[in-house]
């Protein structure tokens, strides 16, 4: 899969606390349909040519999206996300690589936010999306959890103040391991709440691989499901010998904030 970074459109919002325009003007997003009072879009970039037309064929059906747009709108109740300035975007992609990231939340500084969902055509003609519990030798799994509450929180995240907004994709060596430390507090949250979250075993795993065992053990117990700022994860990621690269948005942002 290529790289997204590469993208000319979404590598001009790459920096800390950017704007996200409307639909199509400042971002790639082709607003496709309104489905349940929100404007759906699709991404077909990642699709093979000749699979094309058959893919716009479904999704010029809005009730091709309804199902689980329907499903995105009650994840957003339950969360008490605002629908205000809120998009959705399908992401079709070619097969279940080990890239695949199943989705993710752009969210701009005024909260305007649009979520990204890895999707593909499941038995011809369901939109499917990714989930937590996937397994491809299990497919027949696919729809029963949902990667959606997830990425939600990300949004809220901004929304509520607890983070400037952060283009998703960082490079590395400019903090890409700040979400190792913010998902212990939001899978812990959803937990919490009897939503579909990413189990604490994997989250400890992952940070793990940046920070040993121990101390990814020690942070798990501190704040599985504990209200965490950028300013902690920042701070955590530095206590742990973690490093942000001179001059990058982050570091600066940091240099900024962290004495006031
Ligand atoms: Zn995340």
């Amino acid at each position: 899969m290529k790289p997204r970074e590469e993208t000319q459109v979404r590598s001009r919002i790459r920096r800390l606390s950017f704007d996200v325009g409307p639909p199509a003007r400042d971002y790639q997003f082709r607003a496709f349909t309104r489905v349940c009072g929100i404007e759906v879009g699709v991404d077909l970039e990642e699709v093979e040519p000749e699979e094309r037309p058959r893919a716009v064929r479904l999704c010029q059906s809005e009730h091709f999206f309804l199902y689980r747009v329907g499903s995105i709108v009650d994840w957003c109740r339950k969360l008490e996300l605002e629908l205000k300035d809120f998009y959705v975007q399908f992401v079709f992609s070619i097969g279940f690589g080990a890239n695949v990231r199943m989705g993710q939340a752009i969210v701009g500084r005024r909260g305007r936010a649009v979520l990204l969902i890895q999707s593909f055509i499941h038995r011809e003609q369901q939109l499917g999306v990714f989930t937590i519990y996937f397994e491809p030798d299990n497919p027949e799994k696919i729809l029963c959890e949902d990667i959606v509450p997830h990425e939600l929180m990300h949004i809220l995240d901004v929304r509520q103040g607890r983070s400037p907004s952060v283009y998703p994709y960082v490079p590395p060596g400019q903090g890409e391991w700040l979400d190792l430390f913010r998902h212990l507090w939001i899978d812990g949250y959803l937990e919490q709440h009897g939503l579909p979250y990413l189990p604490r075993e994997k989250r400890i795993r992952d940070l793990a691989e940046a920070i040993g065992t121990e101390k990814a053990e020690t942070l798990a117990s501190a704040w599985w499901g504990k209200p965490m700022t950028m300013r902690d994860a920042v701070r955590l990621g530095l206590d742990a010998g973690l490093a942000l690269e001179q001059d990058s948005p982050m570091a600066i942002w940091w240099k900024n904030i962290k004495d006031s």
